[in-house]
């Protein structure tokens, strides 16, 4: 899926096999995501990968922090397994993580990717010990890996040097630019150090992880220009609710649109009982917004304004895309393409024809003062038109024929 007036220019970046996936190369843009359970707590952390895999992550991160969390990976692995999931697993690695491995041979075999923190493996002679074992695991595996740089956990030895450094200039630079260079080095120095060791490129995928969305834009535009290592996007600490979103969206796009990313994952803070599944939803939605991606039919609904006094149209688009989504699971092998189905809810008979006929399928409720009645148009014509108390059954059903005439046979699609 792309718009062929705008298509978007990947940047060249290396395939890197990660299990079944591919992130990078000519492979689109794969959605990922990590776990919040205690990765010890082998059943939870099943249930959260099942749940997150089920959204539609097609990646999932576990941390493992401690003896227990590595001991559980391989059950975690099989249990997956058995339930047919195969979604690979990657391992957040930090401070201990080349213990773990050692002392965890089949850890590592069920792991499908190591992240390594260059910050967080060790201090001074030995976070180059560290690092190095944690790459000879990797070689020794023939696992990936993401060399995952993150603001808040930069290498002080290297942020000392790069500082020192400046101070020295005439000129000194902003310390906003120098904190920048310090997390694309740290990135770009380790990345090296590891084809130094024997890991090749095809095997690394790199991330610079930043709060801010300037910063963020900034240094994967470096990172871009620096090599064709394959890369990974997010904001971290994006927050919570629709802050975390937006500020998410608005770094994330500037840099899908200029082609630059290979796999993102959206680092929201959940509300408190709220899904996990959130940050994959919202990934999706912006590789399908951007026409990079399709994940599920898109619902086209206006705003509403003073022409409805009530929120039953507003319910019906709410209630249709819940629907669309609740079916994906299920149409996305038997219905090969209805990813790319439109669908419009409209409120009144201003816009409603108009974007209902531009829609695959469209329904255009009554305003104030219209006639209760909610005409339905189906490829651009009108074919019926709904009235009563049963207007949402009614419109799903259309819906529900729509796609099993139009994508029911794959050599057939709409
Ligand atoms: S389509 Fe009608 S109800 Fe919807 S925003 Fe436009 S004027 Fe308002």
């Amino acid at each position: 899926m792309s718009d062929p007036l705008n298509p978007i220019r990947r940047h060249p970046t290396v395939g890197v096999p990660v299990g079944d996936v591919t992130v990078g190369g000519d492979h689109p843009v794969v959605v990922q995501s990590m776990t919040n359970t205690d990765t010890a707590d082998i059943e939870a952390t099943v249930q959260q990968v099942l749940e997150l895999a089920e959204a539609g992550s097609e990646i999932v991160r576990i941390t493992v922090n401690s003896d227990p969390a590595a001991a559980a990976v391989p059950h975690i692995r099989e249990r997956l397994d058995a339930a047919g999931c195969r979604t690979p697993l990657v391992g957040d690695f930090h401070f201990n993580g080349h213990k773990l491995l050692s002392n965890h041979p089949a850890c590592a075999e069920a792991l499908s990717k190591f992240r390594i923190n260059p910050g967080n493996v060790g201090k001074g002679k030995r976070r180059d010990e560290q690092f190095a074992q944690m790459i000879e695991f990797a070689c020794h595996y023939d696992k990936p890996v993401r060399i995952g740089v993150n603001w808040g956990s930069l290498d002080q030895d290297l942020m000392a040097r790069l500082l020192d450094e400046n101070q020295r200039r005439d000129e000194p630079r902003d310390l906003t630019l120098i904190n920048r260079e310090a997390v694309v080095e740290s990135a770009i120095g380790s990345a090296l150090r590891a084809e130094e060791l024997g890991l090749p490129r095809h095997r690394i995928v790199l991330s610079c992880k930043m709060s801010g969305v300037q910063d963020l834009i900034a240094v994967y535009r470096d990172l871009a220009a620096r090599g064709e290592w394959a890369l990974h996007l997010g904001l971290t600490e994006a927050g919570t609710g629709s802050k975390g979103i937006v500020a998410s969206t608005a770094a994330l796009s500037v840099l899908l649109q200029e082609g630059i990313g290979d796999t993102i994952r959206i680092s929201l803070t959940p509300e408190p009982g709220g899904p996990r599944t959130r940050e994959v939803e919202v990934a999706q939605h912006i590789l399908q917004s951007l026409g990079l991606r399709a994940f599920v039919p898109s619902v086209i609904a206006c705003p509403g304004c003073g022409r409805t006094t009530s929120t039953y149209f507003q319910q019906l688009a709410e209630d249709i895309q819940g629907h669309l989504r609740r079916k994906m699971p299920e149409w996305k092998d038997v219905y090969p393409g209805v990813e790319e189905m439109r669908v419009a809810v409209m409120g009144c008979v201003v816009n409603g024809p108009g974007e209902s006929r531009n829609a695959h399928i469209g329904i255009s409720l009554p305003g104030t003062g219209e006639r209760p009645v909610a005409p339905v148009y189906v490829d651009g014509e009108k074919t019926v038109t709904l009235k009563g108390d049963h207007i949402a059954e009614e419109f799903e059903a259309i819906v529900e024929d729509y796609v099993e005439r139009n994508y029911g046979h794959s050599d057939t699609p709409a």
